[in-house]
């Protein structure tokens, strides 16, 4: 029994031989009560174990993981872990890679536990099969809380990994059953079986970024699970790979995500693929699986000059799609003739080799909260009427109930009075999250950095503010920033290379910071040699970044810098860059989005620059960007639009601008051998 307290900075390891009858239990003194915190970490071998009721909080593993269930070459087997809470036990450098459960051996059970927000590098939570360890498992993983995981920005990023490819063609007849998976949105990968024989049953997906994912291994069963994307982006459901496997009585509801995140995707495969490439899909069943307003169903997805190897003896029967308002979701990349269609129906316009029947389907939500046809003729069509999805109250530990949040501190309002820039940064260090510092029409000359460590609001009336450091606002961990109303002059900026207005940390953050900037204007910013708006840095990541309705000149550097981040892992600085209704004037780049390497595991990074007015400025320079949209702009006297795609299928559309003295759009193929995949139409040169 551990004390109540917290444990900080503990190796511990729970070395024991139970028996069946008399297992061997390692507890706090009260559930809940004894917090392990520090860097510190629990492994176990041996038989018979059980740990329940244990919180890791407040730190991060020493080692491998939090939870191991091995010490050296010796593994754990018939053991439970139950009642275990993991938050806030992230290592403070995002890219190191950790996991948090490690499972080794056999015959374990993870249950009631709660699990939510690891920000670094590694997989949640993993099960390791090593060659000459135990590859036949049989762990079950019940009745979890998998809370929110933000998007990593690289790959490594899933909440659960089975396996790895090397062992990838053996069985571990493991089990994912009950759980709730809530804002999983790590990377493209929510659960990553590499592995065979495995079970996925009745699990609930909610506003996960993500999908189920066959990646390796084959006749692995996934049934019976609830997937409710609500429209968020990058939404998906189960993506196909391998043999044998099959999928049937899900449920899948406002899935937005496409291409990898498609609410259902059957891939090509590689003839004769290498372990860790795609094996072709052989035999198998697709079966009463119902996609209300899916954004994509893809059969041959992925196919390519390598991935040519088409599905070849699975079949599809009895699902139902009802795309709704939803524009046609179905999209065929490779031949469908080694698919056995049957009785599949759906209310928009399939293309004849999807195999589906047309017909409008009226629907009814139903007591279980799920949507069903209200013609008994598709009684037997699409997913059962007795799904149950799990309950919050039934998963995660008996005592410890919090639901997800967004846990923003009310906010609170400080009119500051003019000109007192010790006032203004007296607000700035010790405003509580989510403040709004209200400027007035107040003028501010600042002779130091503003650190921004929580999620605070500037707002003014067009409130002046310049300042004498090399920048003016530094995001620190913790922090986001909000602008609104303010002008911002340069003009007083020290004459040193590198200046910026806003810059993220020059060490490694961890959380996911944003910047939102509406109607402000930023004027003189070019006193120095590459003086940006917006400057990122290596080992940081902006969920966000957006400026809008607001005016920038005399820029000598770019407005987002994000190319900061270099090497094959594909790291990237900033998700999603939006910028829209923008006058640039004298601006050196609009923005540089960079990011290296042919990983295919993430999201982003996402841009778009809309209904903007650039004069006499330079370009906008992208490279390996999945997003592109470039909509409505005026450019004169500038450098144009530069895009290069990597890997993947970026998507870029350049549709409605006017290049004056400006030259036409490049796009760039890295990989892709055929003609530049780009939309480009509707543009005016003069
Ligand atoms: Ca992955």
């Amino acid at each position: 029994m551990l004390a109540n307290g917290t444990w900080s900075d503990v190796d511990i390891s729970f070395v024991a031989n139970g028996l069946a009858a008399k297992p061997i239990t390692l507890r706090p003194q009260t559930p809940g009560k004894a917090i392990i915190a520090g860097k510190s970490t629990l492994r176990l071998s041996g038989r018979h174990l059980i740990v329940r009721d244990l919180v890791f909080r407040g730190g991060h593993p020493l080692g491998e993981a939090a939870i191991v269930t091995r010490i050296g070459p010796r593994w754990a087997e018939d053991t439970r872990l139950t009642g275990i809470v993991i938050e806030q036990f992230s290592n403070p450098d995002r890219r190191k890679e950790d996991h948090w459960v490690a499972l080794y051996g056999r015959n374990i059970q993870f249950d009631h536990s709660h699990i939510e927000g690891k920000q670094n590098a590694g997989a949640t939570f993993v099960v390791v099969r090593l060659p000459g360890w135990p590859l036949d498992n049989r762990i079950r993983i019940e009745r979890n809380y998998f809370g929110p995981r933000p998007l990593l920005g690289s790959n490594t990023g899933e909440t659960i990994r089975i396996g790895t490819s090397e062992e990838s063609l053996s069985a571990s007849n493991s089990i994912i059953e009950r759980n709730i998976f809530e804002r999983c949105d790590g990377e493209v990968e929510i659960v990553s079986i590499k592995s065979g024989g495995n079970v996925i049953r009745g699990n609930l997906f909610l506003r996960s970024q993500g999908a189920v994912v066959l990646r390796h291994g084959n006749g692995n069963l996934v049934e019976a699970n609830v997937f409710l994307g609500m429209g968020a982006a990058n939404t998906g459901g189960i993506r196909v790979i391998n043999r044998d496997q099959t999928v049937r009585n899900n449920y899948l509801e406002g899935l937005a995500g496409t291409n990898f995140t498609a609410a259902l995707s059957v891939m090509n495969g590689v003839p004769n693929s290498v372990i860790n490439r795609y094996h072709q899909v052989v035999g198998g069943e697709i079966a009463n699986n119902t996609l209300i307003e899916p954004s994509a169903i893809l059969f041959g997805a992925g196919a390519s000059a390598e991935r040519s190897a088409a599905p070849t003896g699975i079949g599809l029967a009895s699902n139902l799609v009802v795309a709704g308002k939803t524009p046609a979701p179905f999209r065929i990349d490779a031949p469908t003739s080694g698919i056995r269609f049957s009785g599949n129906v759906t209310d928009v316009a399939a293309p004849a080799d999807a195999g589906f029947t047309q017909r409008s389907v009226a629907l009814r939500r139903a007591g279980n909260g799920l949507l069903y046809p209200v013609d008994p003729a598709l009684v037997a069509t699409g997913a059962p009427r007795n799904l149950i999805k799990p309950r919050r109250a039934e998963v995660g530990p008996q005592w410890y109930r919090l639901a997800a949040s967004d846990k923003v501190a009310p906010v609170t309002l400080k009119v500051l009075p003019s000109g007192s820039a010790q006032a203004l940064v007296a607000a700035v260090t010790s405003a509580p999250d989510g403040a709004v510092i209200d400027l007035g029409s107040g003028q501010f000359e600042l002779d130091q950095t503003l650190p921004v460590r929580r999620r605070l609001t500037l707002t003014g009336n067009r409130a002046r503010l310049s300042f004498r450091a090399e920048t003016l606002f530094a995001v620190e961990e913790g922090g986001s920033l909000t602008l609104r109303g303010l002008e911002i002059s340069g003009k007083a900026s020290p004459l040193a290379a590198g200046n910026a207005v806003i810059r993220s940390a020059p060490r490694a953050m961890l959380t996911n910071y944003t910047i939102d900037i509406a109607d402000s204007r930023f004027t003189d910013l070019a006193g120095s040699a590459g003086f940006d708006l917006i400057a990122t840095t290596p080992g940081t990541f902006a969920a966000r970044i957006r400026i809008a309705a607001s005016e920038i000149s005399d820029l000598s550097g770019t407005v987002v810098a994000a190319a900061a981040e270099r090497g094959s892992a594909g790291l990237y600085p900033a998700e999603l860059v939006e910028l829209e209704r923008l006058q640039l004037t004298r601006v050196g780049t609009i923005a540089d989005v960079l990011r290296q390497g042919t990983d295919e595991s993430t999201f982003g990074p996402r841009v778009s620059l809309a209904d903007s007015q650039i004069n006499d400025s330079g370009a906008l320079r992208l490279s390996g960007v999945q997003v592109t949209q470039v909509a409505g702009n005026r450019f004169v006297r500038s450098g144009g639009i530069a895009v290069t795609h990597s890997v993947g299928e970026p998507l870029t559309r350049i549709t409605g601008n006017s290049f004056i003295a400006t030259p036409p759009p490049v796009v760039t193929e890295l990989h892709f051998t055929g003609p530049a995949r780009a939309e480009i139409r509707d543009n005016q040169s003069q």
